[in-house]
């Protein structure tokens, strides 16, 4: 897969990470700050060493009566990218909305508005995938069966300028998170504000089906256009 612009989101997190913390701090955080710690999960994932914690009896008492999630993820439906094994995350890591292209209608929009804003989820990750079934379909142009084409017509419009290209289907994918990003951020009346007030980041990535490792998408920053 060849995204221009995108970097390991494992090495970059994993980087800055080191990078920002003094020796001597590093051993009283006990928590990584959220993408670092998506970060770390995808590389034990993609690393074949993932340690599939928080998914015995133990974690699932602890989290019976109450969560509160570390990340908001947003992905596409497709049966290869579940967030809790691509982020080596267990039960009540991670607050996931998934629709096929990680499509936006009103009932997601709630549905992350209610974990940003009630249980305090301050990361947003927004993660595509390559070869993206929903997105293909996109990129055709005949009429889809049922509700199938409700999809296409929202993926359409962000990905149009690029169907032409060399690596189309890639740069169609990344586009597509873009536009996610973008739509997720300027979501009023409630995300939003919640980004301009700092207290939530919107990020986004591509997940590699063959490699598993997932690559940041940049986008642009609140606001811009
Ligand atoms: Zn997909």
């Amino acid at each position: 897969m060849s995204l221009l612009r995108t970097s390991s989101l494992a090495s970059l997190l994993f980087v800055a990470a080191c990078a920002s913390l003094p020796d001597e701090a590093t051993s009283v955080v006990a928590t990584p700050a959220p993408f670092e710690r998506l970060a770390a999960g995808n590389r034990r994932f993609a690393e074949g060493v993932a340690l599939g914690f928080g998914r015995d009896p133990q974690r699932r008492t602890e989290v019976a009566k109450a969560q509160r999630p570390f990340a908001i993820v947003v992905t596409c439906s497709d049966s290869r990218v579940c967030p809790e094994l691509l982020f080596d995350a267990g039960l009540g890591d991670l607050f996931v909305v998934r629709t096929a292209g990680h499509v936006l209608d009103d009932h997601a929009l709630g549905s992350i508005e209610y974990a940003a804003e009630h249980l305090g989820a301050h990361a947003l990750l927004v993660v595509g995938h390559e070869r993206c079934g929903a997105v293909a379909a996109a990129m055709g142009s005949s009429e889809l069966p049922g509700h199938i084409e409700s999809l296409a017509t929202a993926i359409r419009p962000a990905i149009a300028p690029l169907l032409d290209g060399r690596d189309a289907a890639d740069a169609c994918v990344a586009e597509n998170v873009r536009a996610t990003v973008a739509a997720l951020r300027e979501s009023g009346p409630i995300l939003h504000e919640l980004v301009e007030a700092g207290t939530l980041e919107v990020k986004g990535g591509v997940y590699d089906l063959d490699t598993g490792v997932v690559e940041f998408v940049e986008t642009k920053a609140a606001g811009e256009h």
